[in-house]
């Protein structure tokens, strides 16, 4: 046998399940040893800026929870949660006018586990998702991953379109294929930076009502506007055709691993049955760190404190595109979230641009990542949470050198075909 550890691991090759051939790499992933050299301007990974938590409070916290029930808070706990943190877990979504009760709440390590078992609990291979144009690229993974078949409906400025929905629910219905569910992330895109406006909420439920249509509504970021009140959530005006999927990773500690999902009582207790067969339980030690976050600590003004700081980022994103940016490209102006989501002039192509940039020490994620069948070369995402404001602009700078370049090679040799390989 040879000694060479790559050679033994694809001995296995041929005993994989069907569905772990669709278990690859994401963009993000593969670029982030490189994105993380201190050279590079990583505008590529949507990390919270978590040195802006009091850390020296939350560690108290940790401490104090484990002097002084250490017992509960490093034993086992239940695989639906800690009844207390999803007590509080209502109070949280009742910022966004949702009315649930703790018993429809399911705890998850992190929402990401939380889209792992719905797609779990609904999804046989071959099966129609229906997901937005482009989506999160850890949504599409996992749809992958369960050998959905993921159907794009488009997107414009105001999230996605309900014409474009109603006909591809008509088009898949005429064509006999069985939509499981609709996933949407209304509020602060992650990578569109859109939101959908109240208006075309009330549409989308009707859509889905009147089509059976189960919607997942993932919303990480919904606390993270930089201006007004946080949007109603879908979910508010529809108990029992939405599951909404919740998380503190963006709003305490995305190092906590706690998310929630919230479902209508028959789904939620599949959630429960397959969070049981994944992890048991969610740790408690982090559970009860939330809880107790919650109970002790003015969280509501470090919120405030994240969303400050968020705001100047995006401003000064904003503003070095504006700076900085050759004619032809666009982007979108976020009221929230992480992300810039940018389209390229025409005939340039952001995945085969990438080794540019890096050559150049920026770094950003080509938006191929963001669809299912890998089209969206014409686009990139920028996110503006991690970096300080002086290091964004100088990123945003260096972006737009490549850019520029590329524009010259377009002009004198001509555009890439969209499909090159990188
Ligand atoms: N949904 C979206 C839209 C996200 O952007 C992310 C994280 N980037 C997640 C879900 C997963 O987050 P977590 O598992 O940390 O809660």
């Amino acid at each position: 046998m040879s000694n060479d550890p790559r050679q033994r691991l694809d001995r296995y090759v041929d005993q994989y399940a069907a569905r772990a051939r669709t278990m690859v790499a994401s963009e993000i992933r593969a670029l982030f040893a490189v994105a993380a050299r201190p050279e590079i301007v990583s505008l590529a990974g949507g990390m919270p800026y978590i040195t802006a938590l009091p850390l020296d409070a939350v560690g108290e916290l940790a401490g104090q929870l484990v002097t002084d029930c250490g017992a509960v808070a490093l034993q086992y706990g239940s695989g639906q949660g800690d009844p207390g943190l999803r007590e509080s877990i209502c109070e949280v979504m009742a910022l966004e006018g949702i009315r649930a009760h703790p018993d429809e709440v399911v705890v998850t390590v992190g929402s990401q586990q939380a889209l792992d078992l719905m797609t779990r609990i609904f999804i046989d291979p071959g099966d129609v998702v229906l997901a937005e144009a482009p989506s999160y690229v850890g949504a599409l993974a996992t749809f992958a991953s369960y050998q959905a078949s993921v159907v794009h409906v488009p997107m414009d400025d105001d999230g996605i379109i309900p014409e474009a929905l109603e006909e591809t629910i008509a088009r898949l219905a005429a064509a006999g294929k069985r939509i499981k569910f609709l996933y949407s992330v209304p509020t602060f895109h992650n990578p569109a930076a859109v939101t959908l406006p109240a208006q075309r909420r009330a549409r989308v439920l009707d859509i889905c009502r009147r089509s059976d249509l189960l919607l997942i509504e993932d919303n990480p970021y919904g606390l993270l506007g930089f201006d007004g009140e946080p949007q109603r959530a879908l979910r508010a005006d529809s108990a029992d055709g939405v599951v909404y999927l919740g998380s503190f990773s963006k709003t305490i500690a995305s190092g906590l691993r706690v998310g929630w999902a919230l479902a209508p009582h028959g789904i939620r207790d599949k959630l429960v049955l397959a969070a049981e067969s994944a992890v048991l339980c969610t740790s408690s030690l982090a559970q009860l760190m939330v809880r107790e976050y919650l109970a002790t600590q003015p969280w509501q003004d470090q919120i405030k404190v994240f969303c400050e700081l968020y705001a100047e980022r995006r401003d000064a994103m904003l503003s070095a595109l504006e700076a900085s940016m050759p004619t032809g490209c666009r982007w979108t102006r976020p009221g929230g979230g992480f992300y810039v989501w940018l389209k390229l002039p025409d005939g340039l192509n952001s995945k085969v641009m990438l080794p540019r940039a890096i050559s150049a020490r920026v770094a950003y994620v080509p938006g191929t990542g963001f669809y299912a069948d890998g089209s969206g070369s014409e686009y990139l995402r920028l996110s503006f949470c991690y970096p300080e404001p002086a290091r964004i602009k100088e990123g945003v700078r260096r972006l737009a050198g490549v850019v520029e370049a590329e524009i010259e090679l377009r002009d004198t040799f001509g555009s890439w075909p969209a499909d090159t390989p990188a």
